[in-house]
C-alpha cells in the first residue's frame, strides 16, 4: 500500500532523513517510534508528499507520489489537482487537532467530501453522522470544538480524515497533546480502526498501543531506521543498543 524506497531530505545543511526505506502491506499497522528530533515527523509528512523529498521515491498503491513518470521515462512533478486526488486517499492526523473553530463537529466532518470530493449536503452530513458516531460522539454532532474536549476534538478529527474514504491513514502523535485521563478514548478509537483493517502508520509515545496494536514497530533515531521487527521482538529483546537505550528512557 505504501512503499518508501531510500528517501533522504535535508532542510538546508541538517540531513534529517538518511535513505530511508519502509514497505507497509495493506491492513497492516505500523508504529513507528524513537527520540525527539529523529524524523518521525518528516518521514510522515514525506509519505503524503506535505513535505517535498531530496531523493528516492514513495509509492502509494503502486503510484509514485510527488512525481509520476513520463513515457519518455523521465519523472516529472504531481502538482494541483491530481496531488490533491491523491492526498485525499491517505488521512492525516496530528498532535493538534486543527478543527475549523467556526464551524460545528458534525460540518468539520462533512466539509472535506463537499469541497473536495464534491458530495451532496444530505450525502455528506449522512456518512457524517456515521462516523460521528463511530467515534462515539454522536451526541456532540452540534457542538463547536470550544465546546469540546481534547479527546473528544481528536476524535472529531479522526471523523474527519475518515470522511475522506482514505486507504491508508497517517497519525502523528495523536495524543501527545492531550491530558492523560482522555489518551485511553483516542486510542480505542484508532485500535478499532485497525481491527477493521485500516491500514495505519502511527508515530506514537503510546509504547502500550504500539505493543498492543501494531504488526510492526520501527525504532527510528537521527534520521535512520535503525531496527524494525515484531512488538514482541522490539520490545523484550531490541537488538540495535540505540534501540534498548531508548527504551530504557521510555519504559
Ligand atoms: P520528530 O518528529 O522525530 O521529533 P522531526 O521530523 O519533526 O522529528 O524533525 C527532525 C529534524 O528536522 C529536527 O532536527 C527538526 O528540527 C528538523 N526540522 C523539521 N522540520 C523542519 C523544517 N521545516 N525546517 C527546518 N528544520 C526542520
Ligand atoms: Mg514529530
Amino acid at each position: 500500500m505504501i512503499k518508501a524506497e531510500s528517501i533522504s531530505k535535508s532542510f538546508g545543511k541538517l540531513e534529517v532523513l538518511k535513505e530511508i526505506s519502509l514497505e507497509v502491506k495493506q491492513g497492516e499497522v505500523v508504529a513507528i517510534i524513537g527520540p525527539s528530533g529523529s524524523g518521525k515527523s518528516t518521514f510522515l509528512r514525506c509519505i503524503n508528499h506535505l513535505e517535498s523529498i531530496d531523493s528516492g521515491n514513495v509509492y502509494f498503491d503502486g503510484q509514485p507520489i510527488g512525481f509520476k513518470q513520463l513515457p519518455n521515462g523521465k519523472k516529472a512533478p504531481i502538482k494541483g489537482k491530481e496531488l490533491c486526488q491523491l492526498r485525499s486517499q491517505i488521512g492525516m492526523v496530528f498532535q493538534k487537532f486543527n478543527l475549523f473553530p467556526h464551524m460545528t463537529a458534525l460540518e468539520n466532518v462533512m466539509e472535506g467530501p463537499i469541497t473536495v470530493l464534491g458530495k451532496s449536503k444530505t450525502e455528506a452530513r449522512d456518512l457524517a453522522e456515521e462516523l460521528l458516531a463511530k467515534v462515539g460522539l454522536a451526541d456532540k454532532a452540534e457542538n463547536y470544538p470550544s465546546q469540546l474536549s481534547g479527546g473528544q476534538q481528536q476524535r472529531v478529527a479522526i471523523a474527519r480524515a475518515l470522511a475522506m474514504k482514505p486507504k491508508v491513514m497517517l497519525f502523528d502523535e495523536p495524543t501527545s497533546a492531550l491530558d492523560p485521563e482522555l489518551v485511553g478514548e483516542v486510542l480505542n478509537v484508532m485500535k478499532n480502526l485497525a481491527n477493521e483493517g485500516m491500514t495505519m502508520i502511527v508515530v506514537t509515545h503510546e509504547m502500550g498501543f504500539a505493543r498492543e496494536v501494531a504488526d510492526r514497530v520501527v525504532f527510528m533515531d537521527d534520521g535512520k531506521i535503525l531496527e524494525i521487527g515484531k512488538p514482541e521482538n522490539i520490545f523484550t529483546s531490541p537488538k540495535h543498543p540505540r534501540t534498548k537505550d531508548f527504551l530504557r528512557s521510555v519504559l
